[in-house]
């Protein structure tokens, strides 16, 4: 590292330093030492802090504790350091500023002033990113949607190259996190002059006005060894290793940098994240190395991101369709208002379905898109609402009628990936918005048709050979069209329905979430689908045609061993291998004893309350307390990482209304909390489940957050009505 940089980052970390230990002084003098903090919704205190030193800072006495450990890495001889070998100056000193811009931003959450506002524009910045957001993204950070993520700092030289950054950024699936600024402008400003769509749903994460802001992406980063990769606080070799190994990161720093820029960079290099400059100065190598490039005086920012990823060593695969609008899944969450739409489809509006079939070679042609009815750009000058009809037709030698539900689910992040359209629903529920802004660039109907036909083959190469949609948009050919597709559908469902554990041979794997959680697999039957609900049997299937060598094994389940809890020898036999000798056996039906592991991403976590004689069920988002005295985000910190613990298990929604829930443990008679949102979601098909088991009323007696947030009081609600657990043999 040159000299230089290593002597702006000491003086940065020295400064931060002093900075930080003022302003905890000031608050413990105003609040007293014993004033309790902690950043909103997670389980991991300050998490830098908390991962590198195994020290859970509580309360901002701890967070002079905590910056006594910054100081040490600044100051102590390499000896004398406690808790970090001698990794060099400038990365030591990285390493105290990031501790110390983290108790900066702490103490300001404390005085209300995180997350920041910008006071021109009234935009409040995302702030601290909280556990639920992290889990949330799980799958997509596995299964590849989300191959990588980038900070930038400061600002771009215009507008429009800034827009042009971030649009490239989209395009190629990268989680973007604004912060900081330069000459007193930012890209986050600079976006929002050009009216871009900011935040989660457009992957574009405007963090805080400052260089210190970027602090709370390398938070967000350092979780991922803590909740995924299991890896325990303190462990800091391996924390730093992790996020090297599996995290890509990388940052960009627009315009003139300064000493806490440098000296935040000098720790981001520890967690192996490099730094891509556009002024005249290195790139800065996760080796801790610089390398001075030759630098025009004109700097091509149209090569920026490429060179950054470079620097990573991110390989990204952009498959898109021929269209004239902007396409990636940075573009599914885009939200069509009803004053930027210029026609809609189907939403109860119209008479509309969508609907894939399995065809023979020889009837469709291959990448055909047709259109039975109006061109709705030359009927509707103005805009209005029209029936639509999406057929999908696809054949190939190892096409399967199972895979068409499969294929069919696809359709919504299909047509949500294009940008200024608009996707919800399935089957005969679906509804579809074209923006105003897509149709001036000349978006058309054809280019739904191309949409799928070219991501049906990219998603299921090697399984579709031939691909052709048509679009049916006169009333009289969508009705008649719907319905054949009814009766398809109800045809589907009764065979989905004869699905068993029992009716099948072979259940399948899934071990995307190994690049994050090496020992997890989740074992995958017809009866319970994957712990973050994207994967069911089906998939599953599906993915090993797709490839043989993938994520998704097939299992051949062997022998039946134990019908109660569910233990199958091919099981067993398989996970001792996939776990790496993690997992020596599984039993499917229960949580009590060796239940399945946990990687991080669950929808739902399942706990049993003792004293309640049953389980209770809390899912991710569901920010409340529940009868066992823990929120989401601290129970999901005890079951993360691969591990099995009888007694909590993260699971599917779906799952909980499968004929094998808690099929050894009692079934659903089991359960007696569960958050009210989850319930009605619910609803139907638990009140099926509950009348098979003779209770037709469970759901009524099952209690929520609007009866009781403890133990004792869902003990005298579950008395009250009669709840079955308390009847049933001891859990335990
Ligand atoms: Fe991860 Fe399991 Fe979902 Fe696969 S099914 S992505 S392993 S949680
Ligand atoms: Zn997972």
């Amino acid at each position: 590292m040159s000299k230089l940089i290593a002597t702006a980052a000491i003086r940065a970390a020295n400064k931060l330093v002093a900075q930080a230990e003022e302003m905890v002084e000031k608050a413990i003098a105003e609040k007293g030492k014993d004033f309790v903090f902690e950043f909103p919704d997670t389980a991991f205190y300050l998490p830098m802090i908390y991962a590198m030193t195994g020290f859970p800072v509580k309360t901002l006495g701890d967070m002079k504790v905590a910056l006594g450990f910054a100081k040490e890495l600044q100051h102590a001889e390499p000896d004398e350091k406690i808790w970090k070998p001698y990794l060099g100056e400038a990365l030591d000193s990285g390493m105290a500023t990031l501790f110390a811009e983290e108790i900066i931003l702490a103490v300001r959450y404390i005085y209300g002033l995180e997350p920041c506002k910008d006071p021109e524009t009234g935009y409040v910045y995302n702030g601290f990113i909280t556990d639920t957001i992290q889990r949330n993204l799980g799958i997509q950070l596995v299964d590849g949607t989300m191959p990588g993520f980038a900070a930038i700092l400061g600002a771009a030289p215009s507008d429009d190259i800034a827009v042009s950054i971030v649009r490239e950024l989209q395009e190629k699936k990268i989680l973007t996190f604004l912060s900081g600024q330069s000459n007193g402008d930012s890209v986050t400003k600079q976006l929002l002059r050009k009216g871009v769509e900011l935040g989660w749903d457009s992957w574009i994460v405007p963090l805080g006005p400052d260089t210190e802001h970027t602090l709370y992406a390398l938070d967000w980063a350092i979780r991922a060894s803590l909740i995924f990769g299991g890896i325990k606080p303190a462990n800091f070799k391996d924390h730093l290793k992790y996020q090297k190994d599996r995290v890509f990161a990388f940052a960009i720093a627009l315009g003139p940098l300064d000493d806490v820029k440098w000296a935040t960079g000098a720790g981001a290099i520890n967690m192996g994240f490099p730094a891509v400059a556009d002024t005249d100065v290195p790139v800065i190598h996760p080796t801790g190395v610089c390398t001075y490039e030759e630098v025009d005086t004109e700097f091509d920012h149209t090569k920026i991101v490429q060179k950054a990823i470079e620097v990573r060593g991110l390989k990204i695969i952009v498959e898109r369709p021929d269209i004239p609008v902007a396409f990636g899944p940075a573009f599914e969450g885009e939200r069509i208002r009803k004053e930027d739409m210029f026609i809609e489809f189907g939403g109860q509006r119209t008479p509309a379905f969508e609907w894939v079939r399995m065809r023979e070679m020889e009837d469709i042609e291959d990448n055909k898109v047709i259109i039975v009815g109006d061109k709705w750009q030359e009927r509707f000058a103005a805009g209005g609402k029209m029936p639509i009809g999406i057929l999908i037709e696809a054949a190939g030698r190892k096409m399967q009628k199972d895979f068409e539900s499969v294929i069919e689910r696809k359709i919504h992040s299909n047509i949500n990936e294009a940008q200024g359209v608009w996707h919800m629903g399935q089957r005969d529920q679906n509804w579809v918005r074209i923006s105003v802004g897509a149709k001036i660039c000349g978006f058309t109907l054809e280019h739904i048709g191309i949409i799928q036909n070219t991501l049906t083959h990219n998603r299921f190469r090697s399984i579709v050979d031939k691909v052709q949609t048509t679009i049916f948009t006169d009333e009289a050919s969508v009705n008649k069209m719907l319905e054949e597709a009814r009766a398809a559908y109800k045809e589907r469902d009764k065979r989905l329905g004869s699905l068993t554990d029992e009716s099948v041979e072979t259940f399948y794997s899934c071990l995307l979430c190994q690049s994050f959680a090496p020992a997890h697999v989740c074992v995958i039957s017809p009866e319970r689908l994957g712990l973050c609900g994207a994967y069911n049997w089906l998939d599953g299937k599906a993915a090993y045609e797709i490839d043989p060598t993938g994520g998704n094994q097939p299992i051949t389940k062997g022998e039946l061993v134990d019908p109660r809890y569910g233990r199958y020898t091919g099981v067993d036999e398989y996970l001792k291998k996939a776990s790496g000798g993690a997992v020596e056996t599984l039993n499917l039906y229960t949580i009590m004893e060796n239940p399945m592991t946990s990687c991080g991403c669950f929808e739902c976590i399942l706990a049993i309350i003792p004293e309640a004689n049953g389980v209770m069920i809390v899912n991710r988002g569901f920010t409340g307390m529940t009868p066992i005295g823990m929120k989401f985000s601290t129970l999901a910190g005890t079951v993360g990482g691969g591990a099995q613990t009888p007694g909590f298990m993260g699971i599917g929604i779906n799952f909980v209304t499968s004929k094998k829930f808690l099929f050894g443990d009692g079934g659903l008679k089991r359960l007696v909390w569960m958050p009210k949102g989850l319930k009605e979601r619910i609803a139907d098909e638990f009140k099926k489940r509950a009348e098979e088991a003779g209770v037709p009323n469970l759901l009524d007696m099952v209690a929520d957050e609007s009866i009781c947030e403890d133990s004792e009081k869902l003990l005298e609600h579950l008395t009250s009505v009669g709840h079955p657990a308390l009847e049933m043999p001891s859990i335990i």
